[in-house]
């Protein structure tokens, strides 16, 4: 047995529900709320009332960081799940069960048990407007859901106890799921973790699977990085491969083996759409191409974070003059960060109508590749495959670079592209894929499980 740690919003049972699970489980039971009680000799509502909730949350912080690793059932305050320091120290060789449950339920039970304010907003509207932000950060923090909103304590309680005895893949998916995965695309090393998963006496039926979704996707780092990460931060979670040419084999094995999050790459990051339950403001009315999607309490969200992997080395150089090189889906994220850095940007593309329709959506000019001369950008991003191994080739010639510009190519495979190394030697600033990789999988991190890993821990274990 573990740490079991439930997390979730006011009025979902956290409480009452621990109690009980940690009961039957013969575990101490901890309320963090309480700790904070004892540990300050004031009232949560004294907190709130005389020092605000930014001193509330310190106490909460201190709290948490000091909570010990041995088991014990514990239940937390609401908030907790928007920290991700607190993420970090709550999921560590813990799993964390969030409860949910619908607007009217928790309305109903908060009327009659009053806590502290967290918005000047009437009861029902502040409800909506707290689970509406941290919506994000419950699914998050989920490794299980539970929702509450017709259950007693007991009957919740009990689908817990269940969960923790069988894990969430039902038996009778196992078999069928693991004859996705044969296709003989994974590698063998891939092959033996998963087989011990998907086995009908797995090691720990606990361990939750994720992946990334592509056709091909064999040669990802994910595998490496999310697997090194877990082991890291002490996640009981197997990252694998979901390798298929139709992306409906692939959501179906996916929701069979309820899996918890699913990276996406080519050529599924536009398709994958229509398969999620929502998608996040970035991702769908702007990039139009979801590369993270998050499934948790019912729930499918998707995201995009590549952008966020090219906005955050050129943060410096806002305004600047920026050709784009491409118009595909890595463009279409890239597009999203230069504007959103307010640069005066031009996309240029082989096929110049695809330049064209994805300029209009972002408001800036568009062109052919030969149009580069004219421009004179300070900025130069690559978002086509050209020099992509084992392809050698560089988007633009040589003699078109100049000191002072900064060249940014979103291709990682090699480190050092062609276009990289002609960059160098003509004296400008250079940014690799690799930096791009690094912040949308840091991003993704967070996504998936509230925690905010350093750029650096990822190079390392690239
Ligand atoms: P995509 O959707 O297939 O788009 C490719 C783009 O490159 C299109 O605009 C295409 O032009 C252009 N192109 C292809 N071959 C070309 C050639 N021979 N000459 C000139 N232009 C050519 O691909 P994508 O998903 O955007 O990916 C593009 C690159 O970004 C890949 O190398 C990928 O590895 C990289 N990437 C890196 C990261 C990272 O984390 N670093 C993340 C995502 C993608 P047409 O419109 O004329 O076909």
């Amino acid at each position: 047995m573990k740490r079991i740690i439930f997390c979730g919003f006011r009025g979902t049972g956290k409480t009452e529900i621990g109690k009980i699970v940690a009961e039957q489980s013969g575990l101490p039971f901890l309320d963090t709320d309480t700790l904070i009680e004892q540990q300050t000799g004031r009232s949560i509502p004294d907190i709130f009332h005389e020092d605000g909730e930014e001193r509330f949350r310190e106490e909460e912080r201190k709290v948490i960081a000091g909570l010990k690793k041995s088991d014990a059932v514990i239940s937390t305050g609401g908030g907790v799940v928007t920290d991700p320091i607190n993420m970090e120290h709550l999921r560590r060789d813990s799993i964390v069960v969030v409860l949910h449950a619908d607007i009217d339920t928790i309305e109903k039970r908060l009327m009659k048990k009053p806590r502290p304010p967290l918005t000047g907003l009437p009861l029902r509207e502040e409800i909506a407007t707290m689970m509406d932000r941290r919506r994000q950060h419950y699914q998050a923090a989920a490794d299980f859901c539970i929702d509450t909103s017709e259950t007693t304590p007991e009957t919740a309680a009990a689908g817990v106890m269940d969960l923790l005895r069988h894990g969430n893949i039902p038996v009778k998916n196992r078999v069928p799921c693991t004859a996705f995965f044969k296709s003989g695309r994974i590698p063998e090393k891939c092959m033996d973790p998963l087989l011990k998963i998907l086995s009908d006496s797995p090691p720990d039926p606990l361990t939750r699977l994720m992946g990334v979704a592509g056709y091909p996707c064999a040669h990802s780092k994910g595998p490496r990085l999310f697997n090194a990460l877990f082991g890291h931060y002490g996640l009981n979670y197997h990252y694998t491969l979901f390798e298929d040419p139709e992306l409906d084999e692939i959501m179906s094995v996916a929701r069979h083996l309820d899996v918890k999050g699913l990276s996406v790459t080519i050529p599924f990051k536009q398709e994958i759409i229509p398969f999620i339950d929502e998608v996040d403001e970035h991702a769908a009315q702007q990039i139009g191409a979801v590369n993270t999607v998050v499934f948790a309490c019912g729930t499918a969200r998707g995201y995009n974070t590549d952008w966020i992997g090219v906005r955050k080395p050129l943060v410096d150089l806002k305004g600047s003059k920026a050709v784009l090189l491409g118009a595909g889906g890595a463009a279409a994220g890239a597009a999203f960060a230069l504007t959103d850095l307010e640069m005066d940007l031009t996309i240029l593309n082989r096929t110049p109508a695809k330049a064209k329709v994805l300029a209009e959506r972002f408001g800036c000019r568009w062109g052919e590749l030969s149009d580069f001369d004219a421009i004179h950008p300070d900025v130069v991003v690559n978002s086509t495959p050209l020099g992509m191994k084992p392809d050698d080739r560089m988007p633009v010639r040589e003699d078109q670079l100049r000191s002072g510009m900064t060249v940014f190519d979103l291709v990682y495979t090699p480190p050092v592209t062609p276009l990289i190394e002609a960059a160098r030697r003509a004296g400008c600033t250079t940014i690799t894929g690799t930096e791009m990789f690094i912040g949308q999988a840091r991003e993704q991190f967070y996504l998936f499980f509230g925690i905010d890993v350093p750029s650096e821990k990822i190079r390392e274990l690239l």
